[in-house]
C-alpha cells in the first residue's frame, strides 16, 4: 500500500512538533512548565479554537485573509476547567530554546473574555487558512481536549477518571476497576471513484449548494480498510469497486476522526444513490470541472482530503508537487 508523498501535507497535518513522550511521566517538570512564564497553551472553548487574522496572503479563489493560532501565556489561561489541567503537546524547538505547549479547555456559555485577543472559531472554518503546522498545532490540541472532557467518567465502571501522563491517559478513581483510557482516534476512509475519465462525487443535505465531494464513511469493528471502502461505496453508491489504492491521510479532530484516503476504480455495478446517506450522487467527466459553474456544482472546501483526492486526479497525480513515495 504505497503512500503517494506530497510535498505538502494535507491540512491538520505534518506539524513536526516534537511531542517529547518521554516527558509525559515527568510530574515534576511538568509542574514546572505550568508556571513558566515561556510556556503556551491553546486554548479550546465549545470545540472552537482561538486565531486571529494576519495580512498574509492565501491564495485561495475567493482570496481570503490568512489566520494565525493566539497561544496564551500560563497566566492568561488561568481560565481553563478544570483549572491547571492541562494537556502537554510537545516542545516548540525555537531559536530561543524549547517552550512546552499545552492544550486547555475553557468552559462558560459566553465566550471568555481575553483582552480581544483573537476570536474563537470553528477550526474546519479556517483549516485552510493557517500554516501547516499551526494548522496541525491546532488539530491536535482540539482533538486532545475535547476527547479528554468526553471521558471524564470511566466507560468501565462510571466512576470519575483523573488526568495522567500529561493529559495523555484518563485513570478510573473506582476502587476495584483502575481502568485506563487513552486517547481515540477513529479511523475513516475517503474515496475518489473513478470509471475511465469520469469521477463519482456525492451530496449530502447539510452542506452548502452545489457541493459535490467523494465518498465517505467510518471503519466498522471486524473490518479492514479496504473492505470499508469497497462497503461503502456499494452502500451509497451501488457501485463495485476494485483496486483500492491508498492516497494519503488527514487528522480530522471533529472529534477524533483520522481521514485515510483512497483512490477506486469501479469493476461493475450500476450507480442507485442510498436516500438515507446522500440526496444525490452523479458521475462527473474530467470536462465537467472545467465548467463546473455553468453545470451549477461546486468542489470541497481546501480543508479536507476529498479537495486534494479530486485535484490530484484531475491534474493527472503529476502536478502540484506529487510524487512517488520513495523519491527523495
Ligand atoms: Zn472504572
Amino acid at each position: 500500500m504505497a503512500e503517494v508523498v506530497h510535498r505538502t501535507p494535507n491540512p491538520f497535518a505534518g506539524g513536526g512538533l516534537d511531542r517529547a513522550m518521554e516527558r509525559r511521566a515527568d510530574d515534576a517538570w511538568l509542574t514546572a512548565r505550568k508556571s513558566d512564564p515561556s510556556s503556551r497553551v491553546v486554548p479550546v472553548w465549545r470545540s472552537c479554537s482561538l486565531v486571529r487574522e494576519t495580512s498574509r496572503e492565501v491564495a485561495t479563489e475567493a482570496a481570503e485573509a490568512g489566520y494565525d493560532p493566539v497561544l496564551l501565556t500560563p497566566a492568561q489561561a488561568e481560565i481553563s476547567e478544570p483549572p491547571g489541567e492541562w494537556i502537554f503537546l510537545g516542545l516548540d524547538r525555537g531559536r530561543e530554546g524549547d517552550r512546552a505547549l499545552f492544550a486547555a479547555a475553557v468552559s462558560g456559555s459566553r465566550e471568555p473574555v481575553l483582552a480581544g485577543v483573537g476570536t474563537f472559531v470553528d477550526l474546519r472554518r479556517v483549516g485552510a487558512l493557517l500554516e501547516q503546522r499551526e494548522g496541525s498545532l491546532l488539530a491536535y490540541a482540539r482533538a486532545v481536549v475535547t476527547w479528554s472532557r468526553r471521558h471524564r467518567f470511566c466507560g468501565t465502571c462510571g466512576s470519575p477518571t483523573r488526568s495522567g501522563q500529561g493529559g495523555h491517559v484518563r485513570r478510573c478513581e473506582g476502587e476495584a476497576c483502575g481502568a485506563e483510557h487513552f486517547p481515540r482516534t477513529d479511523p475513516a476512509i475517503i474515496v475518489l471513484v473513478t470509471d475511465g475519465d469520469r469521477c463519482l462525487l456525492g451530496r449530502k443535505a447539510i452542506w452548502p449548494d452545489g457541493v459535490y465531494s467523494t465518498l465517505a464513511g467510518f471503519v466498522e469493528p471486524g473490518e479492514s480498510v479496504s473492505e470499508a471502502v469497497v462497503r461503502e461505496v456499494r452502500e451509497e453508491s451501488g457501485i463495485e469497486v476494485g483496486a483500492v489504492r491508498y492516497r494519503s491521510s488527514q487528522p480530522w479532530p471533529f472529534p477524533a476522526s483520522l481521514m485515510l484516503g483512497f483512490r477506486a476504480e469501479r469493476v461493475g455495478g450500476e450507480l442507485r444513490v442510498a436516500r438515507q446517506e446522500l440526496v444525490d450522487a452523479r458521475w462527473f467527466g474530467r470536462s465537467d470541472f472545467a465548467r463546473r459553474r455553468e453545470i451549477g456544482f461546486r468542489l470541497p472546501g481546501r480543508v479536507s482530503i476529498a479537495r486534494r483526492l479530486i485535484e490530484d486526479w484531475l491534474a493527472g497525480d503529476r502536478s502540484r508537487g506529487n510524487v512517488p513515495a520513495g523519491t527523495p
